[in-house]
């Protein structure tokens, strides 16, 4: 069988490294905001090529810390609007309606899967303050229309950084370095993924990583004096130690990852099959692509059961991201005593997210898949008979 997400097999490959390590943190016997952790924050921020990083619990801690921030610092309040993509995961929206803003879920673009850069505006109302970004798949969500639509309605823009770690744009800037702050993941199916939960926040403002890093320790910046009603929400020294060691690897990684995208884009062919395009579209080869990490490989397919129970009989995993986009999850279909609603979202961005939601398929890609994997994969999907209903 091929999984979509192999752990096992990802971690064998430095398996040795790992065990030394943790013998190595097991033996020191300190856990927590040590120097691994250290280590760890001063690597990451000089690799992603911005001031600073903090190291915390996990993706979804670091984004409602980041909105929680803003709120303590005066520039974000409750019932303010953030936009964000209407098929993102529902972590980024989560940490929206956590802090009793309001998400404005926005209009996918049709090919990237990405927020439609082009359709911003539709969605600014007067109580905007703010965008997220959501770099979806591994491909980076930014360009000129952001950047513009964010200074003309003086926006805070925070990145999800969640499946695109090394993801840059042809500038250099790598994602997680665009916009005012960022959330990344290190769950251990993402790219860069630790052996537990892990996350992180990065930004160059100061005051916000202060900010940050306060509420992070439970709102407290000096010992037993508490600044904020906090959270405590801390990276691991051991996670901390794994991540330093993948941190050596994944950029050769990433690159295995493009080159097995490039072998499914050129050569998986399929009328009933719409494979994922880089956005906007290049034609340079997608291999020498550095602006997608290619986390994940999803094509769309209108008979999507169908073609997951034939791969599936064909030793071939599939996934589903994400199969209920956050607009129906029952954790928002009540109505917010605080705002009076959940979220907002408009007929067109509803259709497409859903739509999405039915047609998205994701293949198994990752950095230890074989060549005669690659190989089965496209065959198996090449030769695919669908069946017609009558
Ligand atoms: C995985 C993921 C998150 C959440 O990350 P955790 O570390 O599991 O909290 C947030 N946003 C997106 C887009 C993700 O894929």
């Amino acid at each position: 069988m091929i999984k979509t997400m192999d752990l096992q097999a990802t971690n064998a490959v430095y398996a040795e490294e790992l065990k030394q390590v943790a013998a190595e943190v097991i033996d020191k016997g300190w856990f927590l905001l040590g120097e691994r952790v250290k280590a760890f924050e001063q690597q990451y921020a000089s690799i992603i090529g911005c001031k600073h990083t903090i190291a915390c619990a996990n993706c979804l801690d670091a984004l409602r810390i980041i909105v929680r921030a803003y709120m303590e610092m005066g520039k974000l309040k409750e019932g303010d609007e953030v936009i964000v993509a209407a098929n993102t995961y529902i972590a980024s929206v989560l940490a929206i309606t956590d802090n009793r803003l309001i998400p404005v879920l926005a209009p996918p673009h049709p090919v990237s899967h990405n927020l439609d850069l082009g359709r911003l505006e539709e969605s600014i109302t007067p109580r905007t303050r703010a965008v997220m970004v959501v770099h979806l798949y591994g491909q980076v969500c930014w360009g000129e229309e952001l950047e513009a639509f964010a200074e003309k309605h003086n926006l805070i823009v925070i990145e999800d950084n969640a499946q695109a770690f090394g993801a840059s744009l042809e500038d250099g800037r790598f994602s997680g370095n665009l916009g005012h702050a960022a959330g990344h993941s290190f769950y251990p199916s993402k790219n860069l993924g630790a052996l537990g939960d892990a996350g992180a926040i990065t930004t160059n403002d100061d005051t916000l990583a202060q900010t940050c890093r306060t509420l992070a320790n439970y709102g407290s910046a000096v010992r037993y004096v508490n600044q904020y009603a906090g959270y405590n929400s801390r990276m691991d020294e051991l996670q901390a130690a794994f991540l330093n060691i993948k941190l050596k690897y994944i950029f050769s990684e990433n690159n295995r990852r493009r080159e097995i995208a490039e072998a499914f884009c050129q050569r998986i062919s399929h009328p009933d099959i719409m494979l994922p395009a880089l956005y906007p579209s290049s034609d340079r080869n997608i291999a020498e692509v550095a602006s997608h990490v290619w986390h994940l490989f999803v094509v769309r397919t209108q008979k999507r059961e169908q073609l997951a129970a034939y791969l599936l009989d064909n030793g071939i995993q599939t996934q589903i991201h994400y199969p209920i986009p956050p607009h129906r999850q029952q954790c928002y279909s009540g109505q917010s005593p605080v705002t009076g609603a959940p979220f907002i979202i408009h007929s067109g961005a509803k259709e497409l997210a859903e739509r999405l939601a039915d047609e998205v398929l994701s293949l198994p890609i990752s950095p230890v898949m074989t060549p005669d994997e690659v190989e089965h994969i496209i065959q198996t999907l090449n030769s695919w008979q669908p069946k017609t209903r009558f």
